[in-house]
């Protein structure tokens, strides 16, 4: 069946740069014959029929602006299959024949059971700060996370070396270390302790035992939120007990990390996936993400992006160390 209308909606956590996508998307349809319904707060919208007809001027004004217009949700209903199909009768109702979702992998894992159940077209956008999605170099939100947290840490470092102590600076990334890092290299940071690693070494005593304070009097460790590092909390707790030499303090910078204005990066980003997520639609694709590798776009297969297969560069903790000697 032609497609005529298509559906967007953008899913769990909010990163900066999904107004730029759904600007993207928005127009790239009208300009090839689509129209634009936008699904208000991700799959509820769906659920309970919240669908707004979108023009060229709903996007006007917004590439700039962090968070998402279309609002965002975590939605329970539509993880059992008959809120899926509340939601695809509401879909069909409206005409909607086609959806972009913007999300991470809760959304998109949700995007493909339904496509697979109701046989709908749906391409994926990898919408999430934290960079856990596979087929992809990067995320939408990605690149402007980054550099919130390395300008919370040029400032932190301020105060770290006047006061000569140790700061860990809890970063988000659920299960994985990218933020944590890639942060890390930027902001010139002592260390990164990252969930990937976390059955391999004690960071934490790797960390104390390279006597970071034989050429430094401060040391700024930046930790990725997981149950598998400890997170900054757990790891100042230890050194309080372990190393009650060192003076350690806390900063968790939390949904700051989310918020802003989007770097051009990411602007870029989102504006080149959405046009591709159309493109997508009308070549016939499905069930597929947009992935950037290379520099170039590519279609990953949902199920793919999912599979968590992007293992974190090794090479790059090897440079924190070496670049904080
Ligand atoms: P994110 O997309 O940022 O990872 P969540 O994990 O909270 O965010 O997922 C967002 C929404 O996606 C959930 O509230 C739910 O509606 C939907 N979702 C997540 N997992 C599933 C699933 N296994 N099946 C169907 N829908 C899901």
């Amino acid at each position: 069946m032609a497609i005529k209308r298509i559906g967007i909606l953008t899913s769990g956590g909010d990163a900066p740069g999904m107004n730029a996508a759904i600007r993207a998307v928005t127009r790239t349809a009208i300009y090839n014959g689509f129209e634009v319904r936008g699904i208000m707060r991700g799959y509820r919208g769906l659920v309970t029929g919240e669908i707004k007809e979108f023009t060229s001027s709903s996007v006007s004004n917004i590439i700039q602006q962090g968070g998402t217009i279309l609002k965002t949700a975590r939605c329970q209903e539509f993880t059992t299959p008959e809120g899926r199909k509340q939601a695809y009768e509401n879909m069909k109702a409206a005409g909607i024949d086609a959806l972009v979702v913007i999300g991470g992998d809760g959304s998109l894992t949700g995007a493909e059971t339904f496509a697979r159940e109701f046989d709908v077209p749906i391409v994926g956008l990898p919408g999430t700060i934290d960079n856990d999605l596979g087929g992809t170099d990067s995320t939408i939100g990605y690149d402007t996370a980054l550099n919130t947290i390395m300008e919370a840490v040029d400032k932190l470092r301020d105060t770290a070396s006047s006061h000569e102590r140790l700061f860990f600076v809890e970063v988000m990334g659920r299960n994985a270390g990218f933020l944590a890092l890639n942060s890390a290299i930027a902001s010139g940071a002592e260390a990164a302790i990252i969930p990937e690693i976390e059955t391999e070494v004690d960071q934490l005593a790797e960390l104390i035992s390279t006597g970071f304070r034989k050429s430094k009097n401060s040391a700024i460790v930046l930790v990725a939120e997981s149950p598998k590092t400890g997170g900054a909390m757990g790891l100042a707790e230890r050194v309080k007990k372990e190393f009650p030499e060192y003076d350690a303090r806390v900063t968790i910078l939390g949904h700051i990390q989310r918020g802003g204005s989007p770097t051009a990066v990411d602007r870029n980003l989102a504006s080149r996936m959405g046009a591709a997520a159309v493109e997508a639609l009308m070549e016939g694709q499905r069930n597929v993400m947009i992935g950037i590798k290379n520099g170039e776009l590519v279609y990953v297969p949902i199920r793919k992006a999912l599979s968590h297969e992007k293992t974190i560069n090794r090479k790059g903790l090897d440079l924190v160390k070496i670049l904080s000697i």
